[in-house]
């Protein structure tokens, strides 16, 4: 019996040290772990770049959701690369100039604004998806 109810994978950029990319990230986290957690599969960008198998596989069964926080898109153009099918692309930036008042500073630690932007990027995502779910939290994260 099939047991995988995943219907995304969820690939945020790695945005280290831009505020929009930490942005990506805690928008993943708080889809993956909140919001859909028994539905979507996080899979980090740096285990494509390092080509892993399990994360590969992943790409190869099932639709991505890309969340990048600059015009390098690089979420987007690595699932492609590794053979994925963006199913929905997400720019960090697209979703600030319509949220004008939560500008994102901080790296390690984002602002508040920062982790409201991170919050309706999520919940935009979300309602995207199909379906409601029972929160079934798990390691969904690869
Ligand atoms: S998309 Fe932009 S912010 Fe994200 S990892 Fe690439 S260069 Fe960094």
């Amino acid at each position: 019996m099939n047991t995988d109810k995943t219907s995304v994978v969820v690939v945020p950029c790695s945005g280290i040290g831009k505020p929009f990319g930490t942005v990506s990230r805690e928008a993943a986290y708080e889809l993956c772990d909140e919001l859909r957690p028994g539905s979507t599969r996080l899979v980090a960008l740096a285990k494509l770049v390092l080509g892993d198998a399990e994360a590969r596989e992943l790409l190869a069964r099932h639709p991505a959701v890309t969340i990048d926080g600059c015009k390098q898109m690089c979420a987007s153009k690595m699932v492609q690369q590794s053979g994925g099918t963006v199913a929905h692309e997400v720019a960090v930036l697209d979703v600030f100039r319509r949220h004008k008042d939560l500008k994102p500073e901080g790296i390690a630690e984002l602002n508040e604004a920062g982790l409201k932007l991170a919050r309706v990027l999520a919940e935009e995502v979300a309602e995207s998806l199909a379906g409601g779910e029972q929160p079934e939290k798990g390691a969904n994260h690869v």
